[in-house]
């Protein structure tokens, strides 16, 4: 019933504590600022989109093994309390807090108020002393969009970059920083070796259908093999047990195959465009 690679905590601890038999501690994504990648390093990412709860679970547990990940909050986050003090937590336990950015998607591609967006919510994250330092865009399945690809967009110009050019994009960058670097993602449920994390954006199905599965046990090997391995991990995915997990799994498969099957009716694609933003609770 189960399958063998499923994304668990039990898992991921297992995971992580295999890495100390290859003496490998991840790093986190702000160290590249000062040090450029070596040889079998690990980079730990986390887009944290919802359920903040659990990115604090998964940030223990990395805690516990010695391991400095990433945590990318979508700024809407830090605007309530619980998600605020969550973020904290984690930055206390010696992790990297950092803003998941939805800005031209969230604001039609108009860049003024993408860029305001962007301004308010950094201050936000500076206001619990997690200065944004890099980034992450996030993607949106759904979104309709005319006259910009995705939020990866925002820092490929050249305007952006001189407003913020302290600050390190880990997708956009990732070419320039890791050029036989891997970057792994669990989208889709199931982890994924990503070939284009940079330049996959030509479409919503380009984006969803870049990668080839790669199973956990593969993971340490490809880690020895490369000028640095970014693993990207969704903790809200995470299941808590293998029978959640799978009803969970099914659950959103299910919903994707009927948004698949009807989508290319106008009304069905617009309305999942209006409410896009929805598909990050997934
Ligand atoms: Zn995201």
């Amino acid at each position: 019933m189960f399958e063998e690679n499923v994304i668990t905590f039990a898992k991921y601890r297992w995971f992580l504590a295999s890495l100390a038999e290859q003496s490998v501690q991840s790093l986190p994504i702000k160290s590249l600022l000062t040090r450029p990648p070596q040889t079998g390093d690990l980079y730990l990412k986390h887009d944290v989109e919802t359920r903040p709860k659990l990115a604090a679970r998964m940030a223990r547990i990395e805690t516990e093994l010695g391991h400095i990940a990433t945590y990318y909050f979508q700024g809407d986050l830090l605007e309530t309390a619980n998600g605020k003090t969550i973020a904290r937590e984690i930055a206390e336990l010696g992790h990297e807090v950092a803003y998941h950015f939805d800005v031209l998607d969230a604001n039609d591609g108009n860049w003024n108020a993408a860029q305001a967006e962007f301004d308010r919510y950094c201050a936000k994250f500076a206001e619990i002393d997690c200065r944004v330092q890099t980034i992450c865009p996030h993607g949106n399945p759904t979104k309709a969009r005319d006259g910009w690809k995705s939020n990866k967009d925002f820092f490929r110009a050249a305007e952006t970059r001189a407003a913020y050019p302290a600050i390190l994009d880990i997708v956009v960058d990732f070419p320039a920083i890791f050029p036989t670097g891997r970057y792994v993602s669990d989208a889709g449920r199931k982890l994924r070796l990503i070939e284009d994390i940079a330049g996959n954006d030509t479409s919503n199905t380009a984006a969803m259908g870049d990668g080839v599965p790669l199973s956990w046990e593969d993971l340490p090997a490809r880690i020895g093999n490369t000028d640095g391995l970014v693993l990207s991990l969704h903790p809200h995915r995470f299941a808590t047990s293998a029978v959640s997990l799978y009803l969970q799994k099914y659950g959103f498969k299910f919903l994707k195959s009927a948004y698949l099957a009807v989508r290319r009716i106008p009304f069905v694609s617009k309305l999942a465009s209006r409410f896009y933003y929805l598909a990050r609770r997934l």
